[in-house]
């Protein structure tokens, strides 16, 4: 139950091994999916201490173009995925004294990462602001439009057999069918005792491209400016600049300091923001675990958990999709037992 990116992708897998499938959800494709920036970037979200979330994410971003292919046959539709790479930009000394932890920490794993001095960044992408004092370009690291991605996953269900249930679902046991996946992002919290989820609310804006705007960056660019981090995520007709991040329960009213925020940190980066159209400011719940890992995998012989996805949830989904596939199935799951759903959770 749940028709985001996990549902949908759990349903389209499910349905193309076979299983008849029905998803419930009162407003599919309308939560944390739909407002989402669309990075799939483990490699420039990493840390050192934090191979959990890289082993996985790198895991799921494998398999992302095989994915996509798939799935824009299936729909007929494009899937959204773009592979011009990520720009982690240097705003400061601070922020260039991280990004060599960052390049050296990528190294040790093996993972390409480039350092961009100030005058080949100018050369490479123009628009980007004069002020930035270098760059890592990471290549592996993608993006995809969240909104073409659902609709292609709808399509895609569709063409595959699955039904839709226009229904909000209070009650586990009240689905006829032999086996439920409970996917339904902060939602799933209140349905079953371990699926640990908490809101962290992001809010976001769609930009875009007015004619005479110079042109946008071609790849992802993210930053941190004054401590926030700012990412800008290109689309066919302009950008996502996001995302704030904080906790305030179950609201999605977009605030005015945080439009301001982004506005003011997406324009350190680049300058040329302030040309665009603001086409909209929205807030999506994130659903967060205490461990910033998922929650996926069998819980009782007819209930499996996909959540908990928190800032990942497109980056997981292909992964995440193979896994409820292979619970169902009584197969190996493909992922690590850190996103064991009965995990201890501090
Ligand atoms: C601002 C922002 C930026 C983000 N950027 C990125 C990014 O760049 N890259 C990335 O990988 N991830 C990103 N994320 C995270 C990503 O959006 C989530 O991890 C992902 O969307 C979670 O998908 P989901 O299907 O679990 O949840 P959702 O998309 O929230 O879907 C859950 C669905 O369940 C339904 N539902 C809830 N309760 C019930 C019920 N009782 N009965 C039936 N249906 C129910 C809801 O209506 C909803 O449609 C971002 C999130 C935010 C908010």
């Amino acid at each position: 139950m749940g028709a985001g990116v996990i549902g949908l992708s759990a349903a389209w897998r499910a349905a193309g091994a076979g299983w008849t499938v029905t998803v419930h959800d009162p407003a599919p494709a309308r939560g944390a999916s739909w407002v989402a920036g669309g990075m799939l970037a483990p490699l420039t979200e990493g840390w050192p201490g934090e191979e959990g979330p890289l082993e996985l994410g790198t895991a799921s971003l494998e398999r992302w173009p095989g994915f996509a292919a798939r799935l824009s046959a299936a729909a007929g539709l494009p899937s959204g995925l773009r592979t011009r790479g990520t720009l982690v930009v240097a705003v400061d000394s601070a922020d260039a004294g991280e990004l060599r932890v960052l390049a050296g920490w990528l190294a040790e794993r093996g993972r390409r990462a480039e350092s961009v001095g100030r005058r080949e960044l100018s050369r490479r992408e123009p628009s980007l602001s004069r002020s930035i004092r270098g760059a890592l370009h990471v290549p592996g690291d993608l993006s995809v439009d969240n909104r073409a991605l659902l609709a292609a996953l709808r399509a895609a269900c569709v063409s595959a057999g699955v039904r839709f249930a226009a229904e909000r679902v209070d009650d586990l046991t009240a689905p006829a069918a032999d086996q439920v996946v409970l996917a339904a992002g902060v939602g799933s919290a209140a349905l079953h005792p371990l699926a640990r989820v908490h809101p962290v609310k992001g809010e976001i804006l769609r930009l875009r491209e007015r004619p005479g705007t110079l042109p946008r960056p071609g790849l992802t660019v993210r930053g941190v400016v004054h401590g926030r981090h700012v990412y800008l995520v290109p689309r066919d007709d302009g950008l996502v600049v996001g995302a704030t991040q904080y906790e305030a329960g179950h609201d999605t009213r977009v605030t005015v300091g945080g439009v301001r925020d982004l506005i003011a940190d997406a324009e350190t980066v680049l300058p040329s923001v302030a040309e665009y159209e603001l086409d909209s400011a929205q807030a999506g719940l994130r659903p967060m675990t205490a461990d910033n890992l998922p929650l996926i995998g069998r819980v009782d012989s007819g209930t499996v958990l996909a959540t908990g996805h928190g800032r990942n949830g497109l980056l997981l989904a292909p992964l995440t999709a193979d896994a409820v596939l292979a619970e169902l199935e009584g197969e190996p799951l493909p992922v690590a037992a850190s996103a064991d759903p009965g995990r201890v959770l501090w």
